[in-house]
């Protein structure tokens, strides 16, 4: 420790010096007017980004939490087109920052979130199990696992892997809007528990794109899903949804856009997955699920993406708060997580006991861009490193995300409840596994 305050101090003392240096030079040459227009400065009445004034009642020295940006502050001006597909690739920094040496999770991982729709053969389920070895994941959850002939054909495959490899049938709404699709569709799930899946997933096309016959959507406490949400309840299975989207989704797409400066809608005339013109508003999506929950106390859910309330951290608060029954993971956060990373270390420390970890990864995945830099998120206090990306643009900049993200160096016993202790509550048949797997690493 004093070895290192030695080198901190030291550092100080050399960049100091050098800005010092830097001023005595540029106090002897003449001031050279700048050769760009309007790059000198900020004149009043700009479009300069600047933080929302507080209402009156706050105090000098008090926080307050600003509102979301109305609509018409991110719209583009009218006539505005899209600067075309090119997205700048990531700068790599020339920060000299400590980086812990990190490769496998420090426990055995459970990730509850896993697209592998191709764990079909021993050898995919094969391969998939040596990345996880090396990258010290436990076991994942596939939730792919599908519906009729295709779940069968998932559950027989992955029986010699089922210490490492859940399986969850997927929720299927083709037909809903006809009669008798509740039963139907439930009793699938019936055959589908009994046959050895594990829980549910439901896909955010429930909210924002399944529609009524009169053209609205379908939201997720409508009753003819009722029976859906109480056979989960009867097998005790979880139900694993992610309902609503990234809030820039809901925004017009132009330049103010976060998603869209990282790399989204770059390509002209890709509207794709933006809800700002005809997608349902947030807001009912939110509503839909707080019904959900609360008619449906006896069935356990897990929120994808801490429940795309990440953009507002005092709201998924306030939903965990109020429904016991409705626990979250993280998968596809840890870019908006890692950008405030002490806010969300003294969260998920409140919240220990209600956050799984998932990824939304896939066998095709890589180790170092993609699934290392989760342990390095939850483990270490690194500091400005490259996330995970969900998704990335053709020159391999993460379109969730052009920035870098800092760690948050959670304590052994709250690593413990995240990567695996509150999974195991969904999934109490991994326990053994997971247990070997532990005695296996001494831990
Ligand atoms: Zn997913």
């Amino acid at each position: 420790m004093q070895r290192w305050f030695r080198m901190a101090v030291a550092i100080v003392a050399i960049v100091t010096g050098a800005v010092a240096s830097l001023q005595t030079d540029d106090s002897q040459a003449p001031q050279k007017p700048s050769a760009v227009q309007g790059w000198t400065g900020t004149p009043p009445g700009s479009e300069a980004p600047l933080e929302p004034k507080p209402p009156a009642t706050v105090k000098e020295g008090e926080v307050w939490i600003p509102p979301l940006p109305a609509i018409d502050e991110v719209a583009p001006p009218a006539g505005w087109v899209t600067s075309g597909p090119d997205v700048p690739p990531m700068p790599l920094t020339l920060l000299r920052l400590p980086r812990t040496n990190i490769t496998r999770a420090k426990f055995p991982a459970i990730d509850v979130h896993v697209h592998a729709p191709q764990l079909t053969t021993a050898a995919a389920y094969q391969s998939l199990i040596a990345l996880m070895d090396s990258i010290g994941t436990g076991a994942m959850v596939n939730l792919n696992g599908g519906t009729g002939p295709a779940l069968d054909a998932a559950l027989k495959a992955g029986e010699p892997y089922r210490d490492r490899v859940a399986t969850f049938l997927t929720f299927n709404p083709d037909g809903i809007n006809e009669p008798g699709w509740s039963e139907k569709f439930a009793a699938e799930m019936e055959r589908g528990f009994k046959a050895g899946a594990l829980g549910m997933k439901v896909f955010k096309s429930l909210g924002q794109s399944i529609r009524n016959k009169d053209g609205s959507f379908i939201q997720c406490d409508d009753p003819r899903l009722d029976p859906i949400w109480d056979m989960a309840a009867k097998y005790n299975r979880p139900v694993l949804i992610h309902t609503s989207d990234s809030i820039g989704r809901f925004y017009p797409i132009g330049p103010k856009n976060e998603r869209y400066e990282a790399g989204l809608w770059r390509r002209a005339g890709d509207t794709s997955e933006n809800l700002s013109v005809d997608g349902p508003k947030h807001e009912a999506i939110e509503k839909a699920r707080e019904n959900m929950h609360r008619t449906h106390p006896k069935t356990r859910f897990i929120n994808a993406h801490l429940a795309m309330l990440y953009y507002d951290p005092g709201k998924l608060a306030a939903f965990l708060d109020a429904h016991p029954n409705g626990d979250v993971e993280i998968a596809a956060t840890l870019q908006d997580l890692g950008r405030a990373p002490r806010l969300w270390r003294a969260f998920i420390l409140k919240y220990q006991d209600r956050i799984l970890m998932g990824s939304d990864g896939s066998p095709s995945r890589g180790a170092d861009e993609f699934w290392r830099p989760h342990w390095r998120y939850l483990e270490t206090y690194d500091e400005y490193f490259y996330h995970p990306a969900q998704i990335r643009t053709p020159g391999g900049s993460p379109g969730h995300g052009r920035w870098n993200i800092s760690g948050i160096g959670l304590p052994d016993a709250v690593l413990r409840k995240i990567y695996y202790q509150n999974a195991l509550r969904h999934l109490p048949s991994l326990r053994p596994s997971i247990e070997r797997q532990l005695a296996a690493r001494g831990r």
